[in-house]
């Protein structure tokens, strides 16, 4: 059966709504993502407003066409049949300081370098210690950023949901409002937005006043911190954590403990400084990253009686 998405009535409505020069067709999804693997989207459309990515999703809702909301592509892994539907990818920026030491982004914007880089300059604090971690702000309140603190001596672990004071959406039944932080119900790496269609149009943080050179010393320590841990994205394209957090255990640690850190499969490698990291090693597929995942889940369940549970989300077809 020909994909919704391949209908010329379908594909009309969407061109006289959204621009025919606004909707990409079979655009390459790797590129949009850290892992940079995946394949096409049937269409691509980049929201650049809170308006823009309203009607998008009006319209796709009301015509029952797929869609993916994608921000920097960073905590996903896409099929190598890539996505068939639209995928939205929302670039809303705008970084607007409000008063008491508040600031409204976009949904787009990059939490780092953009906003961290923006509020740091005027001396406010609360974000900086996201550094070094590719998200947007829709992906970061998806997710409920967080960071393990080593500044000062690893003490506790630092949640987006700290700093948020309210939210502008668009909720699964197509109203707009603002929702303050406790709409998101949020838990580590969880939010209402894993349970309902919402969609995070901008944000309000409060932060906090404090000298700049303070920030810029916690932002040094963080960095020094992710470098020893963390793969360099350009050498080794990757999602960060691929299996969810065990509470006083660590899914990385158990995958070490079964000796499997350096395994590959095809193009895909367990990061030789982080077993709970999978990196693409070059040309690597989405299938290599599942068989290694899979291979993985299966050691870990044998050797130790845990079930790793996967964290990035797979999107589109394998
Ligand atoms: C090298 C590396 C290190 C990392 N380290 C950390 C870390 O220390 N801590 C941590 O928490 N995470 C970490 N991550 C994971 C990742 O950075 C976060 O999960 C990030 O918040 C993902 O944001 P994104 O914009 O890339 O979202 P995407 O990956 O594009 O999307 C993720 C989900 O968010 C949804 N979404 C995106 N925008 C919106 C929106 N506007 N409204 C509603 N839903 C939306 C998407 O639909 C999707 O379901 C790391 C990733 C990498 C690659």
């Amino acid at each position: 059966m020909r994909p919704i998405t391949r209908e010329p009535h379908i594909l009309a409505r969407l061109e006289a709504e959204l621009g025919a020069d606004r909707l990409l067709r079979d655009e390459p999804l790797a590129p949009l993502t850290t892992f940079r693997i995946g394949g096409p989207a049937d269409l691509l459309y980049r929201a650049r407003t809170p308006d823009e990515l309203e009607r998008v999703v009006r319209v796709a809702r009301e015509l029952g066409v797929p869609t993916f909301l994608l921000g920097r592509g960073a905590n996903i892994l896409v099929g190598d049949r890539g996505f068939r539907g639209i995928v939205i990818r929302s670039e809303v920026g705008g970084v607007e300081f409000l008063d008491g030491g508040r600031v409204r982004a976009g949904s787009g914007v990059e939490t780092f370098p953009d906003l961290i880089d923006a509020t740091v300059a005027r001396g406010l604090g609360g974000l900086h210690h996201f550094v070094g971690i590719p998200s947007t702000v829709g992906g970061a309140l998806w997710q409920n950023l967080h960071f393990l603190s080593p500044a000062p001596a690893r003490e506790r672990t630092v949640f987006i949901e700290e700093v948020l004071e309210s939210a502008d959406i668009l909720t699964q039944e197509g109203e707009r409002r603002t929702v303050p932080t406790s709409y998101f119900e949020f838990g580590y790496d969880q939010s209402i937005l894993h349970h309902r269609d919402d969609i995070v149009l901008s944000a309000v943080f409060r932060l906090t006043p404090a000298p700049i050179e303070e920030l810029r010393r916690v932002i040094r320590e963080n960095l020094e911190w992710r470098d020893e841990r963390h793969p360099d994205l350009w050498l080794y394209p990757c999602a960060g954590s691929v299996f969810k957090k065990i509470e006083g255990i660590g899914a990385g640690r158990l995958i070490d403990q079964c000796g499997l850190k350096g395994r590959t499969h095809g193009g895909a490698g367990i990061f030789h400084k982080h077993a709970n990291i999978i990196v693409n090693l070059g040309g690597a597929s989405a299938r290599d990253v599942r068989a290694l995942m899979e291979m993985v889940r299966e050691a870990v369940l044998r050797e130790t009686g845990h079930e790793l549970v996967p964290e990035i989300e797979l999107v589109g077809e394998f």
